[in-house]
């Protein structure tokens, strides 16, 4: 602890510890050093990031009455974890509140927020890593913000169907622009470094050697503070406010339906109305985020939080892989290999292809572009990724990842090849998508350890990854490909070698139904739009389109060659466009024309209820089949597979919990109707006979 405080502090914390006696009490340690500048330093007790919760800010509270008696020329607060200045809110506590305890604990902690906002010397937060929701706002109520380069800074409630509700609504348009404010609190963006400066979050951007330099500036008086409310005067008129608060809904309307996202909406509406009034504000702001908690879509989302965390943690802390060789530099191999070199591996990679491998270094220099890397972690990332032709790495890899295309013969030949010269010891694991791997174990070097690691496409922006167990793939293999996914930042979940595993198996049936509703002449968008007005990123047949139809034919084909039922006969449209060579997004025309990047937009009314569940019960039904066969261990593994995979509308909690709150019984019968109008692929798995939502 003393190091890691010595560390952030500039080296004066050991002194603060020993000689002006720091009040290490609870999570928070303050002491004054010999300027007369006190540090109050956030060390969340037995744990490795700050949250900030109730006991936080009671213990804060108790620090003010010491800080008011004794002030300090300036104060400063700063995180002594190494991942940031705060994360956010202690969800646990707050997914278990009643509406009437929110407001009291909201009431009770703006009222600490509100007395660091009043002391009479200057406040400064010093932030590195990342202020995110209650963590940013408690820098808000600060005079001033210090970045350190790297930090961001972000108010993400909207991701949990909430808004901020510590103050965050009233004091953001405050200090910057109230549109851009808005904005981040509506998208729950995130600002960088730069992007924080440009905005007027930050008032200055150091290095961690300057922070001292910087706190002495704002002692001195050398920094400006931002005018409080100047900003705000350009809404001070309700008229202006509404005239913007106009715009907003529109906007917000289109990414985030009112109907079943209320949060951003609220938020539009307590601005537009008491944006001019800070007390009212304030109150609007508590009552209202009370009230959002107790929302489905609130609850959904934090459950999908919960899931995230729990599918983090499956791959345990062990994680012995440090070098990996990948085969194959195409589209997922190129990304699965810059990825892990950016996440710290040791990566080199072979494809016979040599502009596939200069492709590739291109692709991991965007990616960490896209990832807010700086210039030397970038050159970082590239020097830990080698383009490896004769496949030299294959023999230091403690983790072998093929990606070479989906032929059988030519991965049965790949995987002979490595066998020769992967070392004792080392995994050897393929990212088919529609291949069973039991198909290969006379070709594998060692059966207990050859598996599955099925990433999905983009990799950056697709959290989830299978990790595919036939039945000679050993226990110990599994745990270190868990833990190998969690230590390169993806969500790993453990499934069987069945026939597309769990993602694919139960997103297919949803995507042919599409199809075949096309062959029966409905129209795709309006196909699209059944399945984005229940909540799916986007219709399933522009996902099909972005997949690429080549790779929907061999999925399909090789799960209607193992499975006899529940699945569709696959769509003539389909195989016509393969063979015409349109295969969707890749080629500039699939079922859309994308020749300018993005498919045409809806333009059709909207749609019933019937359209909509005769594509999502399929998927729905696949789900339960694949729980009821252990293809996945758990309903909720297969909700976060499915969400953090698909997208499947998050703020339904995931298809098995969506099932659960219809009743097993509703959708049972439900697919009996289909299965009646449509055909046997609808039959009603047992599980929903058997299984009673819980
Ligand atoms: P791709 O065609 O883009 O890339 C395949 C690469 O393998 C090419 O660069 C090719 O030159 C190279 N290659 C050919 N022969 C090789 C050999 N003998 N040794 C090494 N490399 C060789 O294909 P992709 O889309 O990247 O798919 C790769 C694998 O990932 C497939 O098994 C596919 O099913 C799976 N997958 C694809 C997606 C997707 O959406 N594209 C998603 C998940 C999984």
């Amino acid at each position: 602890m003393e190091g890691q405080l010595a560390e952030f502090l500039g080296g004066s914390a050991l002194e603060l510890g020993a000689s002006h006696g720091a009040l290490g009490h609870g999570h928070w340690r303050y002491g004054k050093d010999e300027d007369g500048i006190g540090w109050l330093v956030l060390d969340r007790e037995d744990a490795s990031v700050n949250t900030i919760s109730d006991t936080v800010l009671r213990e804060l509270d108790a620090h003010l009455d010491r800080i008011e008696f004794n002030l300090p020329r300036v104060l400063v607060l700063r995180s002594s974890k190494a991942r940031g200045f705060a994360m956010g809110a202690d969800i646990d506590a707050l997914a278990e509140m009643e509406a009437e305890a929110t407001e009291t604990l909201l009431t009770e902690a703006h009222r600490v927020l509100d007395r660091l906002e009043g002391l009479s010397c200057p406040t400064v937060a010093v932030v590195h890593g990342a202020a995110l929701g209650a963590g940013f706002e408690l820098t808000l109520a600060c005079d001033y913000r210090i970045a350190i380069e790297g930090a961001s800074f972000g108010l993400p409630e909207v991701r949990l169907g909430l808004h901020p509700g510590l103050g965050g609504t009233r004091r953001l348009p405050e200090l910057i622009e109230p549109t851009a404010a808005m904005q981040m609190m509506l998208t729950g963006s995130t600002a960088h470094t730069k992007k924080a400066r440009d905005l007027g979050i930050a008032d200055l951007v150091v290095q961690e050697r300057h922070v001292r330099a910087a706190v002495a500036a704002i002692r001195d008086g050398e920094v400006e503070q931002r005018g409080r409310g100047l900003m705000a005067r350009a809404f001070a008129l309700s008229s202006a406010r509404t005239l913007a608060a106009t715009r907003m809904r529109r906007e917000t309307e289109k990414a985030a339906p009112s109907k079943h996202y209320p949060a951003p909406h609220a938020l539009i509406d307590i601005w537009e109305k008491h944006g001019n009034d800070p007390d009212a504000m304030q109150k609007a702001e508590i009552a209202s985020f009370a009230q959002l908690l107790q929302t489905e879509t609130s609850g959904n989302l934090i459950r999908a939080f919960f899931l995230r965390r729990t599918l983090k943690n499956a791959g345990g802390a062990r994680d012995d892989i440090a070098r990996v060789h990948v085969v194959g530099a195409g589209a997922m191999g190129a990304e699965i290999a810059a990825w892990a070199a950016m996440q710290g591996k040791h990566v080199t990679v072979s494809d016979p292809d040599e502009e596939a491998l200069g492709g590739m270094i291109r692709r991991a220099a965007e990616i960490c572009k896209d990832e807010h890397k700086d210039a030397l972690e970038t050159r970082d990332t590239l020097d830990r990724l080698m383009p490896d032709p004769g496949e030299y790495g294959v023999a230091q890899a403690d983790l072998v990842i093929e990606a070479g295309p989906e032929k059988p013969e030519l991965k049965a030949e790949i995987f002979e090849g490595l066998a020769r010269r992967m070392k004792p010891g080392a995994i050897l694991a393929t990212n088919t998508s529609s291949l069973q791997l039991a198909d290969f174990l006379e070709h594998v070097p060692d059966k207990a350890r050859f598996a599955g690691l099925h990433f999905f496409n983009p990799v950056p922006k697709v959290p989830l990854i299978e990790v595919v167990s036939h039945d000679a793939t050993g226990a110990e293999t599994r745990e270190r490909l868990l833990s190998f996914c969690t230590a390169i930042d993806r969500l790993p979940v453990a499934v069987t070698d069945y026939p597309g595993f769990l993602v694919n198996r139960a997103l297919m049936p949803y995507l042919l139904e599409a199809l075949l509703m096309m062959d029966e002449g409905i129209a795709k968008e309006r196909i699209d739009k059944a399945a984005k007005e229940f909540g799916m990123p986007m219709g399933p047949v522009t996902l099909a389109d972005q997949v690429g139809l080549d790779i929907c034919l061999d999925v399909a084909e090789s799960l209607s060659k193992s499975l006899q039922t529940g699945i569709a006969e696959i769509p003539a449209l389909l195989r016509e466009k393969v063979e015409a060579g349109d295969l969707g997004r890749k080629t500039g025309r699939g079922f859309y024309d994308w020749s300018d990047g993005t498919p045409k937009p809806d333009t059709s009314e909207s749609t019933g209820e019937d359209l909509t569940d005769r594509l999502i019960l399929p998927l729905l039904n696949a789900c339960a089949t694949c729980l009821r066969e252990g293809v996945v261990g758990t309903a909720d593994e297969a909700d976060a597979a499915m969400i953090f995979a698909t997208g499947f509308a998050p703020f339904r909690g995931g298809p098995l919990h969506y099932a659960g709150t219809r009743g097993h019984d509703a959708i049972r019968a439900r697919l009996d109707e289909f299965a009646a109008a449509h055909g046997p692929r609808f039959k009603p798995d047992a599980y929903w006979r058997d299984v009673k939502p819980t």
